[in-house]
């Protein structure tokens, strides 16, 4: 299993540092990554979601994939390390070249930058941030990219490594590791954004398949969709009440 945090474990909050999980919603992905083997893939640093989630049983991926971190302790994967000073001077640069706007927030996310805009109120600012971030990253960072999320600028990496990548090589490092038979194996993805749909692909390729998280009917690559952190709450919780039927049979 393959669940992204922001808007799929939590529902999307005005402040980002705020989404916080629900308790039941923690104890569903305790019991989750008790029954299959469960990964969170985050656009967040590994930190920061290890902070929210506080469950050990879990493998992250952080930064959009940028940095893989197992839980068996051995020593992270991280595709493009040699960008780490890279991403802290656009950080800082960032910050100041976005002050003036007001309800903007930047937040290094250790392999990507995040220009926040979800409390930016005037449209005029809004493209104005736009603007900057992209006029200070193709003049000052070329190695680096802008892209978008929901309400949010990313600075990351030029060199190509997403969510898709990360959930492939993670898939064969398990695989590998506990002697899967990979025929048998079927893997999901949970997310709600654009970032997610590069690992919906990667799950088809892969014999699995996505959930677009989404109120309304959007073009994705995910098969599936369920409306709200609420609905995925229960669909784990299922899968696990499922999942011990099938062994008491
Ligand atoms: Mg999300």
């Amino acid at each position: 299993m393959f669940l992204d945090y922001d808007g799929t474990l939590t529902p999307i909050v005005k402040k980002p540092e705020r989404a916080f999980m629900s308790e039941q919603t923690r104890n569903a992905v305790r019991e989750l990554a008790m029954t299959f083997s469960t990964s969170i893939v985050t656009g967040r640093s590994c930190d920061k979601a290890k902070g929210f989630i506080q469950l050990d049983e879990l493998h992250y991926v952080g930064s959009h994939g940028q940095d893989i971190q197992l839980n068996d302790g051995t020593d992270p994967f991280q595709p493009n390390s040699e960008y780490l000073p890279v991403i802290a001077e656009a950080t800082e640069r960032l910050k100041e070249a976005v002050r003036e706007i007001k309800g903007a927030s930047v937040e290094n996310n250790k392999f990507c930058v995040s220009v926040h805009y979800r409390e930016v109120r005037r449209e005029k600012d809004k493209d104005l941030l736009k603007n900057i971030v992209m006029r200070t990253v193709t003049e000052e960072f070329p190695d680096l990219k802008v892209t978008n999320g929901k309400k949010v600028r990313e600075v990351r990496p030029g060199a190509k490594f997403d969510k898709g990548d990360a959930v492939k090589y993670l898939l064969q490092q398990l695989t590998n590791k506990h002697s899967w038979d990979s025929s048998r194996i079927l893997p999901i993805y949970i997310g709600d954004d654009k970032t997610d749909e590069d690992a919906f692909k990667v799950l088809s390729e892969e014999g699995g398949f996505g959930i677009r998280v989404c109120k309304w009917r959007k073009r994705t690559a995910a098969e599936y969709s369920l409306k709200n952190p609420s609905e995925v709450k229960e669909f784990l919780e299922k899968l696990v009440r499922w999942r011990r039927e099938q062994d008491q049979v």
